[in-house]
């Protein structure tokens, strides 16, 4: 797969997920949101970013058989137009270098280089499809998940305008309300870094879209120190085993990065 880092193997998860249930305390959207100060000691909150159908096929059956909840963060117009996101299309063809160099363009020259990739339909049993729309309803439906708003085409947020802005976040909310009858709560920018990949031109937006609470990629701690709209999280990457990961949350991580 392109970015093949990115895409953690069903193995992975599965040790990850022993290790949260055994030594941690999973948690859900709304217990965090409704009461932040008063969780159980070890609170964790599994996400999922842009909504690939592995996490349908492969993690919601891991993340049942351990009972823990995640909350998916969904692109939703390759959803809709059953297309690849727009970076698999890309280092497809011309490789993920240019990938990463699109990334730092105006969002007008990412459009353009967008413009001019093959439009490639989906083969079936493709690993980089996206969650068709009964997927998604069914996911809506799911008592361990939640779905959260990711743009409706990942674009880099700090790279647009204001107008393309508000499209994109709050045409992507109306799109999971309208395809699986969900008022998002929570959003994660695309890419996720503070001030490189969303401004605060973005939160505001995000605000003013009606969500809750919203995450970036700065790795951390969750507290209520940080700002509502811009929580840090830990990224999940391939190759990192259970007893990496338990080393980490307890020890690694905790003298890094000190949560309060
Ligand atoms: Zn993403």
């Amino acid at each position: 797969m392109a970015f093949e880092g990115l895409h953690v193997r069903a193995s992975e998860l599965e040790a990850h997920c022993r290790l949260i249930r055994e030594s941690c305390d999973p948690i859900r959207l709304s217990d965090w949101l409704g009461a932040e100060r008063s969780l159980p000691p070890r609170p964790v909150l599994v996400t999922f970013d842009d909504g690939y159908r592995s996490v349908f096929t492969l993690a919601k059956p891991i993340l049942e058989r351990y009972e823990i909840p995640a909350v998916l963060f969904v692109t939703t117009r390759p959803a809709i137009e059953r297309q690849r996101f727009w970076y698999d299309r890309m280092a497809a063809e011309l490789g993920e270098s240019a990938v990463e160099d699109a990334k730092s363009c105006s969002y007008d020259e990412w459009s353009r280089r967008l413009g001019e990739l093959a439009a490639g339909r989906l083969a079936d049993g493709d690993p980089h499809a996206p969650l068709t729309v009964d997927e998604l309803r069914s996911l809506a439906q799911h008592p361990l998940f939640e779905l959260g708003g990711h743009t409706s085409t990942h674009p880099i947020l700090a790279q647009a305008g204001v107008d393309v802005q508000r499209r994109e976040i709050e045409g992507n909310r109306q799109e999971l309300e309208s395809m699986a009858g969900v008022k998002a709560r929570a959003f994660a920018y695309p890419n996720g870094r503070p001030r490189i990949d969303y401004s605060e031109e973005s939160i505001r937006l995000v605000r003013e879209a009606g969500y809750e609470v919203a995450f970036s990629t700065r790795p951390g701690f969750s507290s209520p120190s940080e700002s509502q709209w811009e929580r840090s999280r830990f990224l999940m990457l391939a190759g990192t085993s259970g007893p990496e990961l338990g080393h980490r949350l307890a020890y690694s991580w905790s003298r890094t990065f000190h949560s309060t």
